[in-house]
This record gives structure tokens, sequence and C-alpha cells, in this order.
């Protein structure tokens, strides 16, 4: 396997390997960009079939890291690890203590955080190891609550101005009231989300493949409970999906009635070609890198000093980062998908 004519390799400037059979550990750490500071990304721990699979992943999210820290104006470059196994039945103190041997190799290059397969806990462990880790400070979060790490009430907070900017930008309103909203995944993020939005006057609809989280939405948001495969055809202003990637595909796209598309889940577009064919449509696409940084702009704090307010206005800016996203694609005729990463490419290249 060739990782330089890999088709996920982008220039990324360090792709390092580890493995540790004593603790059956197998991991990848690539670094993708470190012109405007260290390689921020979390660790993923994922049961890949292949490391083929595994390599894939590590350098497509790497490369996006490094865009979504551009666009947030962070002093941060792009990475990402992965840990080729199963979190629910490989995972160990000792092999989470030879990962943060592996990070700290890399001399501070990378910085680690939590991200699937991974949590608080296990950033704990590492920070035993190596100072290159976030996600572990006890903290005041966006909602006032105590939790150590967890970003992801910063960054529904961030989808949340997210949604405001493209309501602002499509619909000409600067409230939220009466708003027809369709929440695909209301787990850590889109339950946080739902809050923010049933607050502002929102309706909700939600999907879930887990009831009790369907359950918590419904009753503590009035949501209207629909069928994961309903949620795409409502006929909704926003389609927010929170769940998993890939979810503009040339299935779904069909089904869209929804003008905005505005959520929190990783790499939305199937493809690339994706982005352009909700434009042809007429759907507004809040790019997710743009608009899900709330999380890595929160541990970013962990690194230049804990400021609840100062963090939360950070986030906000995401705001207008989409806004100037929306009015160059009007301008300039192109997706919004390809003019965030233009503006990222503004932002990171020499
Ligand atoms: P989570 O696992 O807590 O929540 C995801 C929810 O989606 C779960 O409730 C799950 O049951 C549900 N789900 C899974 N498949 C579904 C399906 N087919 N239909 C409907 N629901 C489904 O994860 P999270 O932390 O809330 O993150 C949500 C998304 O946002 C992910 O794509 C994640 O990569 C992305 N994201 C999260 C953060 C963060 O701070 N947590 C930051 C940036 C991006």
């Amino acid at each position: 396997m060739s990782v330089f004519s890999h088709p996920e390799f982008a220039d990324h400037e360090e792709v390092a390997f580890c493995c540790d059979p004593d603790v059956g550990l197998k991991a990848i750490i690539a670094i993708h960009n470190t012109n405007r500071g260290p390689a921020l990304g979390g660790c993923r721990m994922w049961p890949y079939s292949s490391d083929e699979e595994a390599v894939t992943d590590v350098l497509r999210l790497a490369r996006g890291m490094t865009y979504k820290s551009a666009l947030a104006n962070l002093d941060l470059g792009g990475g990402k690890a992965v840990i080729i196994g199963n979190p629910r039945t490989q995972k160990s103190p000792a092999l989470m203590q030879a990962m943060g041997r592996f990070v700290d190799s890399l001399g501070g290059r990378y910085i680690t955080a939590e991200d699937s397969g991974t949590g608080v806990d296990d950033m704990k462990i590492i920070a035993g190891e190596t100072k290159h880790v976030t996600g572990v400070v006890d903290k005041e979060t966006v909602t006032g609550d105590r939790r150590s790490g967890d970003p992801s009430p910063a960054t529904a907070y961030g989808v949340y101005m997210g949604i405001r900017a493209a309501v602002n930008y499509r619909l000409g309103r600067h409230d939220l009231k009466g708003l027809r909203v369709a929440v695909q995944g209301v787990g850590n993020v889109g339950y946080h989300l739902s809050k923010y939005l049933r607050e502002a006057g929102a309706e909700l609809w939600v999907a879930d493949i887990f009831d009790e989280h369907v359950q918590r939405a419904t009753s503590d948001f009035d949501a209207v409970q629909v069928g994961t495969d309903e949620i795409y055809g409502l006929d909704v202003d926003v389609f927010a999906p929170c769940a998993m990637g890939a979810i503009i595909n040339d299935r779904t796209l069909e089904q869209l009635q929804a003008t905005i598309v505005a959520g929190a889940a990783n790499n939305q577009l199937a493809a690339n070609r994706h982005g352009a064919a909700l434009m042809e449509r007429g759907i507004l696409y809040a790019p997710d890198y743009v608009i899900n940084a709330g999380g890595v702009i929160d541990v970013s704090y962990e690194r230049v000093g804990v400021d609840r307010d100062k963090m939360l206005r950070h986030v906000e800016e995401i705001y207008g980062t989409l806004m100037e996203v929306f009015r160059r694609s009007g301008q300039e005729r192109l997706p919004t998908s390809v003019i965030a990463d233009h503006l990222a490419e503004e932002r990171f290249r020499k």
C-alpha cells in the first residue's frame, strides 16, 4: 500500500505508523498541514476492516481538520489519529498509555482529542504520557453545566448560530419562531441543538435509531418523532443532519424538501458533486466543517487558557464566516462547499 499515491493523499506533511504488540496497539497519526500551528484533531478508535481503510480515514480526516481550523480562525493545523481496533473489546489503559507515548513522540506537532470510540477518560490516560492532548479540562460548558472535556454543547451552539445565519441569508429572517426543523440524530450534539432551537421558538421533527434518544427529545422539546427514512422528505425549512456522514447523496437529494441543509455531521456530502447538486436545487448548504467547528474551538481554549465568554464569542463567529461563504457563493455562482474550501486554502496556504 502506497501513501504518496493514495487517492486521499493531499500533500500531508507526515504520516506516522505505530505498533506496540505488547498492548495490541496499531495506530496511525496523519499530520496534514501545520502552517497555522500544531495539528489538532481527534483520536478515533474503530475496527477498520483493513489497514487501507484506516489510512484512507486518517488522511481524509486530517485534511478536514486543516480546513476546519483555518476557517474557525484558530492558530492550529490539521491532523488526526486512528487506532485500529474495537473500542468496546480491545481498549485498555495500557493501550491508551502506549497511544499517549506515540502522540508524545511527535513532539507537539500533533495534539490529540476525543473522537468516535474514545472519550474523556481515554484522554485523561493519554494525558499521563503527553501534554499534547485536549478535551481533558474540567470546565463550564456553553450551557453552564460543569462537564469535563465534552465539546458537543459548543458544537451544538455553533450549529445553532449557523442555522440562524442560513435562515437570515435564505429566508431573510432574524428570528426562528415557527421555523420548521428536521433534526436527524438527537445524540450529544442533536439534543443540545434541539434545545437551542426550541428555546428560539422553532418546531422540531426528530429521528434517531435509539428510541430512548427520540423519547428524550419528544418529551423535552415537544418534538414530533418521525422514521429514520421519513426525515429526508419532510416539508420543513431546515434539514439538520446530526448523525452520520454521506447523508447528502443521490437517493436523499431526490427526497429533500428543505430549503436549507445545516447540521453537525461530518462529511455530509457523499461526493463533491452533491454540493453542486444542492445549489442546482436551490437548497442552501452550510458546509459541515464550517458550521460544526464549535467543538474544536472549545477544546482549543484548553491550550491557551479556559475563558468561557471568549470561547462563546469565538463560536459565534461561525455566523459571520457562513454569511461570507453564502455571499461569495452567490456572487461567484459556485457551491458553498467549493467557496468554503477556497476560503480555507487562502488562510492556510503559505
Ligand atoms: P452521537 O453519537 O452522540 O449522536 C449521533 C446520534 O445519531 C445518535 O443518537 C445515533 O443513535 C443517531 N443515529 C445514528 N444513525 C442514525 C440514523 N441512520 N438515523 C438517525 N439517527 C441516527 O454523536 P455526536 O457527538 O452528537 O455527533 C453527531 C455528528 O456530529 C457526528 O457526525 C459527528 O462526527 C459530528 N460532530 C460532532 C462533534 C462533537 O463535538 N460531538 C463535533 C463536530 C462534528
